[in-house]
């Protein structure tokens, strides 16, 4: 593979792991703030490392995660990539003919 691009549709380990970033810091986030609120000795000061701990893991086992299976984004088997929602429509010109190639 010449360049990785991410394609949130593409069901390769690393494009995975990139969507698990968000709900990874929710859940560290959560779990520090209910050590914080539980612990009279622990509190949130002591303990906000632990965040940026997990991103670097994070960060390191996307980059090192496997690309086996990946697909780019734009690529499409049958050559035809499909038009993104919300735009308008190639292929047909001011007078209605569709044209083809
Ligand atoms: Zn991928």
């Amino acid at each position: 593979m010449d360049q990785y691009y991410r394609n949130r549709n593409c069901p390769c380990t690393r494009c995975r792991l990139n969507d698990l970033m968000g709900p990874v810091m929710m859940i560290t986030l959560g779990l520090l703030f209910l050590i914080d609120f539980s612990s009279s000795r622990v509190g949130f000061r002591h303990l906000w490392p632990v965040f940026l701990i997990v991103i670097g893991a994070m960060k390191v086992l996307q980059s090192s995660a496997s690309t086996a299976g990946h697909i780019q984004p734009g690529y499409s088997p049958t050559g035809v990539i499909p038009p993104v929602p919300g735009t308008q429509q190639s292929g047909s010109g001011q007078d209605g003919q569709v044209r083809n190639g």
